[in-house]
Parts: C-alpha cells; structure tokens; sequence
C-alpha cells in the first residue's frame, strides 16, 4: 500500500522518498508514504481559487451543511477507521473513539454553528462606536473571508481529530484547506478524505490532502494564507521562523507539546469524592491512547501530606493494567505509534529519572497477545520527584507517552508557582472541592495554562476529562505551548477571517447588514 496526495482535484502518487509506516503491536510494516508528485504552488494556489472561491461565495448555512455531509460520510465508514487505527496507531477501541468519533463530533458541532449563522457571508460584531459629535459617523467591525488557502500540518496521535478540528473551522470561514497529516499514522486520513472526495459532496479544491514530507509547504504561502501546525516544538519553531513564511505576512498558529499538571487541591483528602476521581484522571492520563495526547497530563501535583496515599492509589491501579495487542478484550493499553516514539519516551524517561525516581514502569514489560521487544510498548510509567521546587527537568521534559510524575506542594500556591513552571501549558486541572480555594487557585493559573478543567463533587459525573478537548472552548496554550489557539467555538473563524474597523455612516451599516449576521467572537 502507498498512499497518495489528493491536490489540483486528483489524486498522485508520490515520486521521492519512501517512508513505511508500521503496525506497532507486531512492528510490521503496512504500507509507505512517499513524498512529492506534485507541484506545491499549483496545489495551493488551486485550493486557493477553485476551493475557497467556491466556499466563500455559500452562506454559513450551507458551509455547514458540507460539514455535515461530512460528518455523514464518516459515520458511514466508522467501523473501517477503527480497524485503521488499531492496526496503524495500536488504538484501542476507547483509544479510536476519542480520535475518530471526536473527530466527527467536531464536524457535527460547526454544522450546527452553520446552520445558527443562516444566509449570511459576513459576521457583524454587535454595537457601534459613535465617532463624531453628530450621530452620523459610526465604527461598526466586520469580520470577513480571507481569499487565501488553510494550510494545515498535523502530528501523529489524531490522524483524524487533527484533521477534522482543523478543516471545520476553516471551511466554515470559507477557506479551503490543504492538509497534511503525520506520516506514520497517515493513512487513516487518507481514508477518510479518500471517502468524503468520493462521495463527491465538497466543491472542487476545498480539501486537499499531502501524504508525505511537509517540507517547502509553507515557503510558497502568501498574505491571505495561514498555517495551522501540531506537533513537537522544534518542528514549530523551524516552520514560524522560515524567512519565507515570515517574508509572506501569512497568519501562522503553532500548538506545540506541553507539559501539562493537574492538581489535588488542599482540601481533597484521602476519602473524598474529588480524591478518587483525581486518583481515576492520573491513570486515564498513565492509559488512554498510551499516553499519547498533547494535553494529557505529564504532572501530578499534590498536597504533600496526601502524597503517599495517592502514589498507593493510583499504583494500585496500574499493577491490573494488562498492556498488549488492542485487539484483545482484556487488554486496556496498546503500543505506542512506532519504535521512534517509544524509544524517545524510553530516553525522556531517562532524563526525568535524573530528577525522580521510578514508582512503577520504566521500562518496555511484557505485552498480553504480542511480543514487546517487536512492538513499541512501554509500560505506564510513574515517577516522584523530592524537590519540584528546585527541580527543572521534571517540568520542561514532555515524555510523549504513558508517563507522569508525582510531586508534593505545601501551600495553594507553592502549586500554582509549579504549575507554571512548565512555562505555558495547555490545560491544567484541579480537583478541590471548595469554592474559594478553586476561584483563588484559578485566577493564579490562567495566564499559564489555555484551559482550566475544575472538578468538584457537583460536576463528577457530567465532567468531560482532562485531555478531552471541547469544540466549544479554545485549544491552545500561552509560551511553551506554542502561544496558539484552535477551536472555541465561533472563535475559531478568526483565524480565517478578517476583522476590519469600518467607518462611516448608519445607512451603510444597514446595507452591510442584509448580508452579515451578528456574531460576537
Ligand atoms: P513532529 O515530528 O513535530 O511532526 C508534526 C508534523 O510536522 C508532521 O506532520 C510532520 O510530518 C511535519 N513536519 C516535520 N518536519 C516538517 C517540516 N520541515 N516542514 C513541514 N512539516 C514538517 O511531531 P509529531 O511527532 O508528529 O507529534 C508529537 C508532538 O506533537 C508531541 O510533542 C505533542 O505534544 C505534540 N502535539 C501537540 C498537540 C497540540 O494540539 N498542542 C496535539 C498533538 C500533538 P512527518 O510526519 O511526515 O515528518
């Protein structure tokens, strides 16, 4: 199997390197990537006059209808994604759900933010400034379609929410994307575009795909364009610091990794609701998609009096994961993506030892149903460090897999001053069950942290996890996160639209009107 690029409206095949990609439970090879078979000015500059010329002259209403179409066309293939990202991602079928019916989640979200905007083309925000000393000359703003194309570069773990996220809010601003998956998980993206370009139901170059390598994409965008990139910070950092990107004035967004906490508050001891479910968190964090999730949490912090207690919770709870081949009922943990990975998350592991010593894992295990030493396992991996307060590694190394690190605090504080130690995180989340300590401790971690999950015994049951990212808030973090958003609802059009000041008089505003709705973003 080779996977093609779908751009200029055809599907090619590759003519440069070739880059297997693997199962990683028996470390087989599956197919290959190949890089190159097209020209990238041409295939950018198609999606830019066929794709976004078509979408930006459709209302909301009916961009979200093609987001819903969309939706559809996957939903009908569900069950054919799940196997793909067993085999090529070493999912589970908990592990496929958050990626692909996430995914799909999104799309179904900005159909209905589609539908809510109408006929319009344009977003309004509401009131006006009065300018003058007549009341004749106003300010009103205006948000509209940048003409440009939505290049859009996305990391391995969410070959299909990363895909999705990114493409809803684009092509509900009427922006055509080009995407461009990781290699080593791309083909359940190829399948999925594969898909929804055969059902035939989005104009000509609103989606184009690029299997292979990414690079030189970004040199040939121009001042309409923008780049949407996920994945590690250096690849961040050598994309946004590119003379031609730069040169270009293209809008760039960088969500880079992150080394995210969560924190037991002061007052959640031992035997409280909010205990357990910190305790729960920690191990969905130690389990889920093998721990490979940009938001998940990397450390633990917690009231130091309780610190034993908690390490004999969750470790108790780790010694019945059975790590193994996804396939099996019994098996709760897959492998990570590739070799590479888990060799990367053997040696961050490595490095944060130097800082912390080994509670349980720390090493590849045995596999239920498959052989360890082929496939890329590890097992969940959880480490306490003595001295968070003079440590540094232990906050600025993400180990991108099943791996987090125990720390104690004395005072509220002394956890909101380690929290941001990981210089700009994500998300963060508290588990405390009093008011005033939760308002206190949020108002220290916000400017650190893009999302702030607080979960008390009234939201238990209804709350949505700390790594699940909601279509309805910002995804994005401040300073080592990347300094990006995504998503949070109509606020993700800004990205793809332009907001411009208008000045003059009421008559135009009410002209402006019949074709734009009031949206405040
Ligand atoms: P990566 O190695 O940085 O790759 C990310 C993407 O960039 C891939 O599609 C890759 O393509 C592409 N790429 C690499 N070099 C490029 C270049 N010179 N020009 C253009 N594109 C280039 O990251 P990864 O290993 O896939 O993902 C793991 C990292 O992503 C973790 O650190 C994690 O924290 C982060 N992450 C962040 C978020 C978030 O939302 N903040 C979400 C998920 C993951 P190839 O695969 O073809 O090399």
């Amino acid at each position: 199997m080779k996977l093609e690029s779908y751009v200029g409206g055809q599907w090619r095949a590759g003519d440069g390197h070739a880059r297997a990609f693997i199962n990683p439970t028996t470390g087989e090879a599956l197919g290959e990537v190949v890089d190159g078979g097209f020209d990238i000015a041409e295939a950018l500059n198609f999606a830019r006059e066929k794709g976004t010329t078509a979408l930006s002259s459709m209302s909301f209403a009916e961009r979200g209808n093609l987001l819903r179409g969309i939706a559809d066309v996957l939903t009908a293939n569900r069950e054919k994604y799940g196997e793909i990202a067993r085999l090529n991602s070493g999912n589970t079928a908990g592990d496929a759900a958050i990626d692909i019916d996430g995914g799909i989640a999104t799309l179904k979200v900005y159909a209905r933010y589609g539908k809510t905007l109408g006929d319009a083309h344009a977003l309004m925000e509401p009131g006006q400034d009065q300018l003058a000393k007549e009341p004749v000359f106003f300010a009103r703003h205006v948000w509209t379609t940048r003409p440009g194309v939505a290049l859009q570069i996305n990391a391995f773990n969410f070959p299909s929410w990363g895909l999705w996220e990114k493409v809803s809010t684009a092509l509900l601003s009427g922006v055509a994307s080009v995407a461009k998956p990781a290699s080593a998980t791309a083909w359940l993206s190829h399948e999925m575009v594969r898909d929804v370009i055969a059902a035939d139901i989005l104009p000509a170059g609103a989606l184009s795909l690029v299997c292979g390598s990414g690079a030189g994409l970004a040199d040939h965008l121009g001042a309409m364009d923008s780049l949407a990139f996920t994945g590690s910070a250096d690849t961040g950092l050598k994309l946004r610091s590119g003379e031609r990107l730069l040169e270009s004035g293209a809008r760039v967004t960088i969500e880079a990794d992150s080394v995210n906490a969560t924190i037991l508050g002061p007052d959640a001891a031992p035997g409280t609701a909010v205990f357990d479910l910190a305790v729960r968190e920690a191990v969905k964090a130690l389990t889920v998609k093998a721990g490979q999730l940009c938001t998940n949490i990397r450390r633990i912090l917690v009231p130091a009096q309780h610190r034993a207690a908690f390490e004999e919770a969750v470790a108790a709870k780790l010694d019945q994961i059975v790590v193994g081949d996804p396939a099996l009922e019994t098996v709760r943990m897959g492998p990570l993506v590739d070799l590479k990975q888990r060799d990367a998350a053997l040696r961050g592991i490595e490095a944060l030892k130097s800082e912390a010593s080994v509670i349980r894992g720390g090493d590849i295990g045995q596999a239920e149903g498959a052989d360890a030493q082929k496939g890329a396992f590890l097992l969940p991996t959880l480490l306490r460090c003595d001295d968070p307060g003079g440590a540094r590694i232990v906050h600025e190394t993400e180990v991108f897999g099943p791996c987090a690190t125990v720390m104690a605090y004395e005072h509220a504080d002394d956890a909101v001053r380690l929290a941001a130690k990981g210089g700009g995180s994500l998300a963060v989340s508290l588990f405390s069950d009093d008011v005033a300590v939760q308002a206190q401790m949020v108002a220290g971690l916000a400017p650190w942290h893009g999302r702030l999950l607080v979960i008390d015994e009234m939201v238990w049951k209804n709350h949505t996890g700390h790594s699940i990212v909601m279509p309805q808030c910002v995804h994005g973090g401040p300073g080592r996160a990347g300094g990006g958003e995504e998503l949070g609802g109509l606020r993700g059009l800004r990205f793809h639209m332009q907001r411009s000041a208008i000045q003059g008089s009421p008559g135009l505003f009410e002209a402006l009107q019949s074709d734009a709705v009031e949206a405040n973003l």
